[in-house]
């Protein structure tokens, strides 16, 4: 039966390197689907939709020539042809895809894509053959994959989150780097806050905490809550 490893976190948790990693070790896809909500908001401003027009931004996403690579060894989106890889993680996509990620037909229609994708990986001609796969974002174990085999809430205090965050974006965790990170990332989380839920565990789902753990000893984390 294939593994389903749902992994959800605040922005600066880790969740991206850490879930790529699990998927490799393990043989299985890996599904980033923030890269699909800012894949989503490129879109929407590539194509001149106003981010404030709720109903066109629907539509707009509706419909998305989306394309998600699920090898964890080298994730790809791209939309229409066009490698996003890029243009997805600039400043001025991280500001304005909550406002995209809040608009409750676009979580609706992601949220399908990513169910369709997840099931996809239990087949044979899948990336995976049919073993599984890792799929990380915000409400992937409470939502998008209720029914995971395994459900993880990677957390980490504020000041890792934003040292982490600082390092991926400015090169440095320097007092001002962070400062111009906590400005993004602490807006960011309490915009998604409210339409997801991920400051807290759900129900079945396991907390991992990794303030105080390097990259490899949160994989170890996520490993040994998968096999018992
Ligand atoms: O994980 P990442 O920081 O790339 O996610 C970008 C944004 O996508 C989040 O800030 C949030 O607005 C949105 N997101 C979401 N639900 C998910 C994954 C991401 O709303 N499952």
């Amino acid at each position: 039966t294939p593994l389903v490893i749902a992994i959800d976190g605040p922005s600066g948790s880790g969740k991206s390197s850490v879930s790529r990693r699990v998927a490799a070790r393990l043989g299985l896809a890996y599904l980033d689907t923030g890269a699909m909500y800012r894949a989503a908001t490129w879109w929407c401003l590539e194509s001149g939709v106003p981010l404030v027009d709720g109903p066109a931004v629907a539509a707009a996403v509706a419909a998305m020539p989306l394309d998600m690579g699920v090898d964890p060894a080298h994730p790809t989106v791209s939309v229409g042809g066009v490698d996003l890889a890029e243009a997805i993680r600039r400043t001025e996509i991280s500001a304005a895809v909550s406002s995209v990620a809040t608009n409750l037909a676009v979580r609706a229609a992601l949220g399908r894509l990513q169910r369709a994708a997840i099931d996809a990986e239990a087949e044979p001609g899948s990336f995976s053959g049919g073993r599984g796969v890792v799929a990380e974002g915000r409400d992937i174990t409470t939502v998008v994959a209720p029914d995971a085999t395994v459900r993880v809430l990677l957390t980490a205090d504020e000041h890792s989150r934003l040292s982490r965050r600082a390092r991926d974006v400015h090169g440095s965790d320097s007092a001002s780097a962070m400062r111009a990170t906590r400005d993004q990332v602490v807006r960011r989380d309490a915009d998604d806050s409210t339409v997801v839920q991920f400051r807290v565990a759900a129900d079945g789902v396991t907390t991992v905490d990794s303030s105080a753990l390097d990259l490899e000893q949160t994989v170890q984390a996520v490993l040994d809550i998968v096999e018992r």
